[in-house]
């Protein structure tokens, strides 16, 4: 069933585990996604990036995207990763997300918190759920070329956000970075203790693949709610491609039912593994 990522994070903080929020690239991901939610009784969080929005001309990913979650035997968000400007907030909640990430954390704190502002009105208005960023966790999967650092985010900056917008969830940055392919960064736990709390709204960790799992879990005892994992997924798949290419040659290659077939499968492994990590006991 479609829920908002409001009621999704209020469950976790209940049971105390995180909700994995994976990337939908296409519809082999999304229905591999959906499988391992299924299959681990989990709920679950499909988000969309504008990139892969911008390619499929948003309907066309999104619309089935919703009709998965509406199916779906688990309580499922869809959800909005990575808006940076008003512009692609606005044609978010028009086109259906329940659920949307505001990302001002490249610009300056004052800005940030007028534009986070500005897009809390609207989700408000529309029943829209919403998740924002204090902090940079770098290294954006949507520009690589950009290269931003890693900046912690700052406890005397968060007090000043969360003064001043009404926000579901908010993403720190305390060591993940986005679009590591191994899982070698250690947290800054000092810092999320800390941030943990000052903080009552869910946090959000993104750049997850890049984290070893025992962090993952630690982190969740210290608060973390929601991790997004985009790399891990990707990787699954184009392993499964090359897997298919390695035994089969030209001709595994050229049954394309056969890689979808195989993407689906792979992606759902990729997902039931963090799952296991993330909700183990599988809470709904
Ligand atoms: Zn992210």
């Amino acid at each position: 069933m479609l829920v908002k990522l409001k009621d999704i994070l209020e469950k976790a903080v209940k049971g105390s585990y995180a909700v994995g929020a994976f990337n939908v690239q296409n519809l082999e991901f999304a229905h591999g996604i959906i499988d391992a939610a299924a299959e681990h009784s989990s709920p679950i969080i499909m988000q969309i990036s504008p990139r892969t929005l911008a390619f499929f001309e948003t309907e066309t990913i999104l619309k089935p995207t919703l009709l998965l979650a509406e199916k779906a035997s688990v309580p499922v968000c869809v959800h909005l990763d990575h808006a940076k400007d008003l512009d692609t907030v606005r044609k978010g909640i028009d086109a259906g997300f329940t659920s949307i990430m505001f990302d001002g954390s490249s610009r300056p704190l004052q800005e940030n918190i007028e534009l986070s502002r500005q897009v809390s009105q609207w989700c408000r208005e529309h029943h829209v759920s919403l998740e924002t960023e204090v902090g940079v966790v770098g290294s954006d999967e949507e520009n690589k070329n950009a290269d931003i650092p890693l900046q912690y985010t700052k406890i005397e900056e968060v007090q000043q956000f969360l003064n001043q917008v009404d926000t579901d969830a908010l993403a720190v940055s305390v060591g993940s970075i986005h679009g590591m392919q191994t899982a070698k960064v250690r947290l800054n736990f000092d810092l999320l203790a800390q941030l943990s709390s000052i903080i009552s709204i869910p946090l959000v960790m993104h750049g997850s693949s890049g984290v070893i799992d025992q962090d993952l879990k630690d982190a969740i005892r210290f608060g973390i709610r929601k991790i997004n994992v985009a790399t891990r997924l990707k990787i699954a798949a184009g392993s499964a491609i090359y897997e298919i290419s390695r035994i089969q040659g030209m001709s595994g290659l050229g049954d394309t039912m056969q890689l979808s077939i195989e993407i689906r499968k792979a992606v759902k492994k990729a997902v039931l593994s963090r799952l296991s990590v993330f909700n183990p006991s599988s809470k709904e």
